[in-house]
Order: structure tokens, then C-alpha cells, then sequence
């Protein structure tokens, strides 16, 4: 059977995409431009050890070009793509056009071409933001960001909340004879294939290239690419998979205790110990208003549950240290 996996040439769709293959499946991806598949077959097989050779159809998520061509023949589409920019754009609609858009042109696509199941990749960015003084102490699967709360909201967390409510209410609406399964991963730490990573592992590359005084007080759920990899893998054809989300991720962990791995992990690097207070962050974020969007974070955690996981799906998450290692 073929599977589609949009967004070929990102962190986690590399990862999956070799487990598809591994797994006896033929794999076909998209990019948003066909020139990069021989980067992206010279990356994948430097990390298997083997050769690796599969398709890239050209396809943007913002245009409908591409997309029939992409899934015809496809028992299963992996729909990973999703715009995730370091730096957040000034309109919002530059990310929830493409991510809302984009998941609407590839259920459309999938379901005029009689595909089995999709997998979509949300995120908890749509699960636990939105919510002001009313946050859960836990968050699962039954819990769904407010976009509407723009205090307490980025522009990329409200496109992955939009994108998700879209896919969801289209297969409710239209959808029938196509299942959709959707995996909400934390924030993805792990190996990365090549140098152009994604904007997640930043959260190492920071502090273990020096590029951080102190840590700001931030937490982050964490979980390795590999088991997100494996939960999209599973929850394309597990039955009881079909009309669930999963939360995938090990366990929340605050900045300094991230630094505090990766100085045991490089004792000789300039890993930073301390943290930063809320008052100087909040200072500091005048003179640099990128800064601002971590302003409603600061001492915050988003605890969560990875009981649907290990139960449906039966994957016992990497613990985040090892994530944390591997990513460096
Ligand atoms: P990457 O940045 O490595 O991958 C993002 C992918 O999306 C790239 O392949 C990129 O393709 C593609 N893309 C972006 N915009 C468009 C567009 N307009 N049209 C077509 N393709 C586009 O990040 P990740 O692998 O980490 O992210 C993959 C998915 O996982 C995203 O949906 C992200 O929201 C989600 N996610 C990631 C988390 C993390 O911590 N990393 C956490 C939770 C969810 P191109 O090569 O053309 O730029």
C-alpha cells in the first residue's frame, strides 16, 4: 500500500517516513517544491544507512495544485505539513490560511481519491492554550484551545487549533467513507537527519550553543520525534484509532532543568545555570518584542496525560531526557 506524507522534508515527517518504509509501505511525500526531493533522499538515506528513493510531488498547502496528483493511489495520507516559523508574522492569517486551507485541500483531495485514513498532525498548541485562569490542572484529549483568546494565544497556536477544528468538522460534515485520526504531539525533541531543523529544537540548540544568558521561566511538555514518528505510524491503521486525537509526549519540564541535562550531558560547554526573573523577561521584551509571545507563558506548566497513548496505541514514550540528549 502507498501512504502520502505531506511536508516530506520536515523534522518529524523524515522520521516517519522511514518508519513507513521500514514498515513495508511505499511512500510518497510532497514539498513545496520538487527540486528538494534529492536533498531530501540524500539526507534520509545518510540516516538508514541505506538507500532511500521515494517520490516528491510539488504541492503548497496554500494552492491546489499538486494535491490530486499527490494522494491518487494513496491507501493512507500522513498529513504532517504545517507552516511552524521561528519567528511569528504580524497578521495571523499568514499561518491559519495555509494550515486551515491547507488540511481542508488535502481531506478534500484524500477523500475524491478514495483514501482509507488520514493522519493529521495538531499539536497540544491545540489543546492547551487559550484557556486564561481556566487552564485544567491535567489536559487530555477532550480539551480543545480557545483561539479566540488572543492574550493567551500566538498566531502558529491558533492556526494548529483552526486547522484541527476544520479537519474534524469536514470529516463530520462530508467525510464519510474517510476516517481521520489526529496526533497532538508536545514539543518534539529528538535526532535530527540534517542542519535545518525545526524551530522546536531550538529549545537546545539555545542554551547549548551559548546563545542564552539564563533561562527564562518556561516549561515545556516534551517528548522524542521517534515516538511521534511511531504514533503516526499506529494510528494510521489501528481500528480503535479512527475519530481520535493523541496527546504524545513523556513529561513537562521546566528550562533549567533541560540546561541541567545537557550540562551533565557537556560539561565542558557554557550551559547556563540560572533563570531569569518574570520582571526582567518582561523588560527585556521592550527592547525586543519578539519576546513578548512568551510573555503569558512565563510560570506556567501545561501538565498532560499520555494515558490514550500507551493505552490505544501502546507506546511507552522515550523518557525526555533521552530526547533532550539525542537532540544534542
Ligand atoms: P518542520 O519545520 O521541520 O516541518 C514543517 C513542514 O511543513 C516542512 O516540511 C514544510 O515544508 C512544511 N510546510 C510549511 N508551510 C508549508 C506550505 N505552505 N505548504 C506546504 N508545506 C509547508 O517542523 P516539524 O517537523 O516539527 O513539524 C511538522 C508538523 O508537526 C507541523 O504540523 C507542526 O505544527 C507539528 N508539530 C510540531 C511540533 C514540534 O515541536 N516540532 C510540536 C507539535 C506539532 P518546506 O520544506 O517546504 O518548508
Amino acid at each position: 500500500k502507498t501512504v502520502l506524507v505531506t511536508g516530506a522534508t520536515g523534522f518529524i515527517a523524515s522520521h516517519l517516513i522511514l518508519k513507513l518504509l521500514d514498515a513495508g509501505y511505499a511512500v510518497r511525500g510532497t514539498a513545496r517544491s520538487a527540486s528538494k526531493a534529492e536533498r531530501l533522499n540524500e539526507v534520509l538515506s545518510n540516516y538508514a544507512g541505506k538507500p532511500v528513493n521515494i517520490q516528491v510531488v510539488a504541492a503548497d498547502l496554500s494552492k491546489d495544485d499538486g494535491w490530486a496528483e499527490a494522494v491518487e493511489g494513496c491507501a493512507y495520507v500522513q498529513h504532517v505539513a504545517s507552516p511552524f516559523p521561528e519567528v511569528q508574522p504580524k497578521n495571523d492569517d499568514e499561518l491559519i490560511r495555509p494550515a486551515r486551507d491547507g488540511a481542508l485541500r488535502v481531506l478534500k483531495a484524500a477523500k475524491a481519491a478514495g483514501v482509507e485514513r488520514v493522519v493529521m498532525t495538531s499539536s497540544m498548541a491545540a489543546i492547551g492554550y487559550g484557556w486564561g485562569d481556566q487552564r485544567p490542572a491535567k489536559f487530555d484529549e477532550s480539551h480543545w484551545s480557545n483561539a479566540d483568546n488572543i492574550s493567551d494565544n500566538t498566531a502558529y497556536t491558533r492556526s494548529k487549533t483552526i486547522a484541527e477544528r476544520a479537519a474534524w468538522d469536514y470529516i463530520d460534515a462530508e467525510g464519510k467513507g474517510l476516517e481521520l485520526a489526529v496526533i497532538n504531539p508536545v514539543a518534539v525533541l529528538g535526532p535530527a537527519m540534517s542542519e535545518d531543523v525545526s524551530s522546536s529544537l531550538q529549545l537546545i540548540s539555545q542554551p547549548l550553543e551559548g546563545k542564552l544568558p539564563a533561562y527564562p521561566k518556561l516549561s515545556f511538555g516534551i517528548v522524542d520525534v521517534r515516538d511521534v514518528a511511531e504514533a503516526h505510524l499506529r494510528a494510521m491503521t489501528s481500528a480503535e484509532a479512527a475519530g481520535k486525537r493523541f496527546i504524545v509526549g513523556d513529561r513537562v519540564m521546566w528550562m533549567e532543568e533541560v540546561g541541567a541535562v545537557l550540562r551533565e550531558a557537556y560539561p565542558d560547554r557554557k550551559i547556563p545555570k540560572g533563570v531569569l526573573p518574570n520582571w526582567l523577561v518582561r523588560l527585556l521584551s521592550f527592547a525586543n518584542p519578539p519576546l513578548k509571545q512568551i510573555l503569558p507563558e512565563l510560570g506556567q506548566e501545561r501538565d498532560f496525560s499520555n494515558d490514550r497513548l500507551k493505552q490505544v496505541l501502546g507506546i511507552t514514550p522515550i523518557p525526555a531526557e533521552d530526547a533532550i540528549r539525542a537532540s544534542a
